[in-house]
């Protein structure tokens, strides 16, 4: 049986389509999850079986998460004041209590935060698997939560005897690393378009797992058509381990490894420099930028608008829970703006090691730049062709944000570029793949204060023995 959806007299509806159109007096309409016509709502039917009427409403696409470790949101502001390496080696201990109960609990927090601020597909970086933890308790949790999901099976292998920087408890053996990626790719991967979850290999970081193990993966997502992911060029402590390693930067190491390519997507990319930034653009690619946890750990500034020209695919993680620590999108679209006004300018003029000397510039990253990111560019990074903006034959993923709030008065000629120069809001309205998951902020697939009680008591246990 079908079900169609019609979204009418929107304020304005922003489809961040390829020639960016925005219209006034706007909707859409969809059928079972799939859009068929945006644009002024005198152009739409008449009516659906559920109609949605968005007066006073901005209306974006769904934001898209490119970077994340669900599990953190049970180790939230610890470690406050370290640096990545200090941070890790604070919480590996903690980590090394986690259970399935823990992973599906803290993945439900956390997609919860995300869907409330209009998060509508993410990705989750799980990389450590202590007792009973495991993925299917994340998929599982994902499911339940209506979330559209790619869940990266991650991995940790080189433990500190042998010069790695995790302690060997929470590492696994590589043939269960690699046996248990091929099942959850069986059991779990949907490859058809408007899939609502999909499988991704992810060895966690140079400093954490052994070449040997990041090729095996490479060549296991190939033969399994699935996207590779990991950490990169995060930090000058990370490219010190890989030039003392590996004798190589971070870019050419993974390169070498043949972590290179259309289908595999980079967490940070802080400390390239204009060579690295060229070649991921010619090779597609891609990054996520994570601003809040760059800024948290210091580990410095993406040189963001030098990877867009070069046409590096780019998109936005919220990383964390435990770098961040929170999970807002259109937060972290307002710091990828106003990051970049501050950053040093990094094209030509970059000395080796990748630092720059220019000042910034206000122009840097607009407002609509950086809701692209938030939006087309995640689908983009994810290597999906169904999200990220609004049109037909396009996913029914999309936001609605009250420009009735207090925040935006004053601000209605231009209420995008409000979305993120005001402070966000959570917006009133979240639908995915067609089905209302956010109504009046509420979320209807989990009882938010029940549940935040049961994670809190779970969260207490882990750091009981600190
Ligand atoms: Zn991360």
């Amino acid at each position: 049986m079908t079900r169609t959806l019609l979204l009418k007299n929107a304020t304005r509806l922003a489809t961040f389509d390829d020639t960016g159109s925005e219209f006034e007096d706007a909707g859409l309409f969809a059928r079972d999850g799939v859009i068929e016509v945006v644009g002024s709502s005198a152009m739409l039917p008449a009516g659906a079986d559920q109609v949605i009427d968005a007066s006073g409403h901005l209306i974006l696409p769904g934001l898209i998460n490119t970077h994340h470790h669900l599990y953190q949101t049970l180790t939230r502001a610890l470690a406050p004041d370290a640096d990545l390496f200090t941070w890790l080696k604070t919480l590996y201990p903690i980590w090394a209590r986690l259970t399935a109960e823990g992973v599906y609990l803290s993945s439900k927090t956390g997609l919860a935060e995300l869907l409330l601020s209009g998060c509508t597909t993410s990705s989750d970086h799980l990389y450590l698997f202590p007792n009973d933890a495991c993925l299917d308790a994340q998929i599982e949790a994902a499911r339940e939560m209506g979330i559209r999901f790619h869940a990266a099976r991650g991995s940790m292998s080189l433990g500190q005897s042998a010069g790695g920087l995790p302690p060997d408890a929470v590492t696994e053996d590589e043939d269960t690393i690699l046996a248990d990626c091929e099942r959850v790719i069986g059991q779990y991967h949907e490859r058809q378009r408007f899939a609502m979850l999909r499988i991704v290999l992810a060895p966690c970081s140079p400093f954490s797992v052994t070449p040997q193990l990041m090729c095996e993966t490479a060549a296991l997502a190939r033969r399994e058509g699935v996207r590779l992911h990991t950490h990169l060029a995060e930090t000058l402590e990370e490219e010190q381990f890989c030039l003392e390693r590996f004798g190589q930067r971070p870019v050419a190491y993974a390169e070498s490894l043949g972590w290179s390519g259309p289908d595999v997507w980079h967490a940070h990319c802080v400390h390239l420099n204009p060579g690295e930034i060229q070649r991921f653009g010619a090779s597609r690619t891609g990054a996520a930028h994570c601003p809040t946890s760059n800024m948290r750990l210091a580990s410095g500034i993406a040189p963001v608008p030098a990877m867009r020209a070069a046409g590096v695919p780019v998109g936005l993680g919220v990383d964390g829970s435990a770098s961040n620590d929170g999970a807002q999108l259109l937060a972290e679209a307002r710091l990828a703006m106003l990051l970049q006004r501050v950053a040093p300018v990094r094209y030509g003029a970059t000395p080796p090691g990748g630092r720059g000397g220019f000042a910034g510039h206000a122009g840097a990253c607009s407002a609509r730049d950086a809701l692209s990111l938030a939006t087309r560019g995640g689908a983009a990074v994810l290597g999906r062709d169904d999200i990220g903006h609004l049109a037909p034959h396009m996913a029914a993923d999309f936001i609605a944000i009250d420009l009735n709030r207090i925040e935006f008065a004053g601000a209605q000629h231009d209420s995008v570029a409000a979305a993120v120069f005001a402070q966000p809001v959570p917006p009133a309205l979240v639908v995915v793949n067609g089905k209302v998951v956010v109504r009046d902020y509420q979320l209807l697939t989990l009882d938010v204060s029940a549940h935040a009680e049961h994670h809190n008591r779970i969260a207490a246990d882990m750091l009981s023995a600190w």
